[in-house]
């Protein structure tokens, strides 16, 4: 590298709190990229401390109490490495547009708008079609896809839960609810209500089963047994292999909307 260009990098590489305002957005300027930063006061935390929103690539910081924005701004920038780093891992990011590809249940899908037409959002034969105006076109997209989320678990999981009660003496299913969780596919409460990412709906479908199978086997075991994974095989055999494309994956599925 020429001694010149070395230099214009190491200029230009460089992070600075563009705006520290109480109000957010609140920014830095990493390497001439503008970053959000938002800001996550907490009364528990004890120290400074960020993560990536893995949907959007924004800056989750955990401000403890008595930390001021401006600290929190510089505290992101002292760690300038990390975050080049993180963002450079993200996987591509794909909005919904027309004419954008997704996967539904293992199949891919082609975005189309039809604003003329009435019917909501209808697929057919690999084309997902929306009405509607365009300024809405993303969000009944995503709030489509939240419903086949949401009744393709619960065709997958009332079964599920039927038969491990009978067998197992597992608690019964409560409630199904549909979110957009960042670190967590799937979560089992106490009382039986389950809830899942919408996201999985972008997963191969038998991801999708094991993810269910897996909270479903929480019913009967409130831990990660031996016992437990027993049962979860029985409902999904290939839960390791899942797993493993979940983890591999699981990155990609974030950054669709
Ligand atoms: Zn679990």
């Amino acid at each position: 590298m020429s001694g010149f260009r070395s230099l214009m990098q190491a200029l230009s590489a460089q992070c600075l709190a563009t705006r520290q305002a109480v109000e957010p957005p609140h920014m830095v300027d990493l390497d001439g990229r503008a970053v959000e930063v938002r800001l996550r006061p907490s009364a528990a935390a004890r120290q400074l401390s960020m993560r990536l929103d893995p949907r959007d690539g924004a800056v989750l910081l955990t401000l403890p109490k008595g930390a001021t924005p401006a600290q929190g701004l510089a505290f992101v920038c002292s760690k300038a490495d990390w975050l080049r780093a993180r963002l450079a891992a993200l996987p591509p990011r794909h909005l919904f547009a027309p004419g954008q590809r997704l996967p539904l249940l293992g199949v891919e899908h082609r975005l189309e708008h039809r604003p003329e037409a009435r019917g909501g959002v209808w697929a057919e034969a690999g084309v997902i079609h929306v009405s509607g105006q365009a300024d809405f076109f993303a969000r009944r997209v995503t709030d489509w896809l939240k419903r086949q989320a949401r009744n393709e678990i619960t065709r997958l999981a009332e079964p599920m839960a039927a038969a491990l009660a009978h067998s197992a003496g597992a608690r019964p299913l409560r409630g199904i609810a549909i979110k957009d969780t960042q670190t967590r596919w799937g979560s089992c409460s106490s009382r039986g209500d389950l809830a899942f990412s919408w996201r999985l709906v972008l997963a191969p479908p038998e991801v999708l089963q094991y993810v269910v199978a897996h909270e479903v086997a929480h019913l009967a075991e409130m831990n990660h047994s031996p016992r437990f994974w027993r049962l979860v095989r029985k409902l999904s055999p290939e839960a390791p292999a899942l797993r493993a494309w979940l983890k591999r994956h699981g990155a990609e599925l974030h950054r669709y909307g």
